[in-house]
């Protein structure tokens, strides 16, 4: 059944509602979900600024305690798509300020709603270098992908800068266009993954590429042709006639294959050119071209420049109590995302976790944590208006995260990157171009992270050595030897 859709409301000046949510990303949604499973008889209303909303689907376990899942855009204004539960009630709009006291919202709009309790969860936006420069843009949401293909239609050349997620995907993701990958560290995708695995992806790609043939080219194409329409729900003419002002969601896993990210170059090798240890000293404009100096002094003359540096939580609205704020900007909350404003909650990338980090978590900005954060404020909003005590969701005790990069299957659990534990630990890894590559972090013999890169099969195995500290000194190197199936070892 659809929910009361924005129609149904528009006309209201006032409004109250039990509980509020501010946002139609993943965290919103799913927090507004939860709040709906759990207290179906309360009101529930979702505010968000743009018409499109993030709604998960596929969910499926890869082990005990993490999920793979993928993201669909919906638009509220077809009922059937927007499909959430009948109880919550959308306004698109956006927030403007919250008075705390009065317990009630005003909106851009001019609307009040009154609540019982609010959740945050506006998300973040991109932290642009040199953001003023209209040739540098950052990617975020739907309408920025929208700007990026404008870019590519004209251009030749573009500087690229960021070593995370984003940028590793773009970089073999933008075909006829050459490509200048500017990053800060000696290996690519360094947020994800090691010097090792860097290397694991780069041969891979190599490998692949080699072996493709021009006629192999046009054909994976064509097949990226076929991906779009399985993902495109969402008509890319609804998407940008929403007003530039408004900040959608941000995007979701596999982004890239929703969009054909073709530039005008007519021949180029199609593998990013990488300016390692490199950071950006100077831009300047020089005859319709952008120049980009690096810190070595080389000099980059491209037509754009594309800033996936990482992002800056958005809270774009104000309170009247303060809002604790934690040092990287993030409005701060504690185990039950409770803000420090008496029924203020906050969930997602808007919010900084302060509570004290169990062994084997910690925060990232990803969807998989918009998801966790945004079920545990509903499970938290709920429990508070019935009085209930609750724990907090177990997911908390295992940073687990499941994506895809180049292609892999990437699995990423516990201190993947031996995060927090210095230089006490040790790797074990074992490697298999274009197959696999496995690492296992250590410590004390113990296992404290892996990274699984490829159809390991290993994401349970590796969760109950994590989670059971299990001591794994007796099976030395033997724990990766390719001979040895540690999952029967242990199950
Ligand atoms: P968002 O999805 O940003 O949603 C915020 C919502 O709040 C939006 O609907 C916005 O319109 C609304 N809003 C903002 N301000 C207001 C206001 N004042 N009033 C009303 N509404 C407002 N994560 C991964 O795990 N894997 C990936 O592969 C991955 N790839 C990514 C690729 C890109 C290009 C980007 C940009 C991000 C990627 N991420 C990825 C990160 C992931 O998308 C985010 O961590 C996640 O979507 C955050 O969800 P959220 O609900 O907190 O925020």
């Amino acid at each position: 059944m659809a929910s009361n859709s924005v129609d149904n409301i528009s006309q209201f000046e006032q409004h109250s509602s039990t509980f509020l949510v501010v946002g139609g990303g993943i965290a919103g949604v799913t927090c507004a979900e939860t709040l709906a499973i759990y207290h179906p008889e309360e009101s529930i209303t979702l505010i968000t600024e743009s018409t499109v909303i993030k709604t998960i689907a596929n969910l499926e376990p890869v082990a005990r305690y993490v999920y793979k899942f993928d993201v669909k855009e919906r638009s509220l204004k077809d009922k059937c798509q927007a499909s959430l539960a009948p109880t919550i009630v959308t306004i698109v709009d956006r927030l403007k300020n919250i008075e705390a006291l009065d317990h009630c919202v005003t909106t851009e709009n001019g609307r009040r709603i009154y609540y019982k309790s609010i959740c945050l969860c506006t998300g973040a936006a991109p932290n642009l270098v040199l953001g003023n420069n209209p040739r540098v843009i950052g990617i975020r949401d739907t309408d920025s992908v929208l700007a990026l293909q404008e870019f590519l239609k004209h251009a030749k050349k573009v500087t690229l800068l960021g070593n995370g997620g984003i940028a590793s995907e773009l970089a073999y993701e933008l075909h006829g266009i050459e490509v200048h990958w500017v990053v800060k560290d000696n290996h690519i995708a360094s947020t994800f993954v090691d010097p090792g695995a860097a290397h694991f992806f780069q041969e891979s790609v190599r490998l692949k590429r080699s072996e493709h043939s021009k006629a192999d080219k046009e054909k994976t194409q064509s097949t990226s042709i076929v991906k779009r329409l399985r993902y495109k729900e969402i008509q890319l003419e609804e998407l940008c006639k929403e007003s530039s002002k408004v900040h959608g969601a941000a995007l979701g896993p596999d982004w890239h294959r929703n969009f054909t990210l073709t530039g005008n170059a007519l021949s180029t090798t199609d593998l990013p050119i990488i300016h390692y240890k490199s950071y950006i000293k100077e831009i300047i404009k020089e005859n319709e071209k952008m120049v980009v100096t690096l810190t070595n002094d080389e000099r980059i003359e491209c037509d754009f420049l594309i800033s996936a540096t990482g992002v800056e939580p958005r809270h774009n609205y104000s309170c009247s109590i303060p809002l604790s704020m934690a040092s990287d900007g993030g409005i701060a909350v504690n185990d039950m995302m409770e803000t420090n404003v008496l029924d203020i909650y906050a969930a997602g990338d808007v919010c900084t976790a302060m509570w004290e980090h169990g062994d084997h978590w910690f925060q990232m900005r990803l969807w998989t944590q918009a998801r966790q954060m945004g079920c545990m404020a509903g499970r938290s909003m709920g429990a508070k208006l019935t009085n209930e005590v609750i724990y907090q969701d177990f997911c908390f005790e295992l940073f687990g995260h499941v994506t895809q990069l180049f292609g892999y299957p990437v699995v990423l659990l516990g201190r993947y990157n031996g995060q927090g534990l210095g230089t006490d630990y040790e790797l074990l890894i074992r490697s298999t171009a274009g197959k696999e590559y496995i690492k296992f972090v250590l410590q004390n013999g113990r296992l404290r992270g892996a990274i699984l890169i490829g159809n390991t099969e290993l994401a349970e195995t590796c969760e109950n050595l994590i989670l059971n500290k299990i001591d794994l000194t007796p099976y030395g190197d033997d724990i990766l030897n390719p001979d040895i199936d540690i999952e029967d070892y242990f199950d």
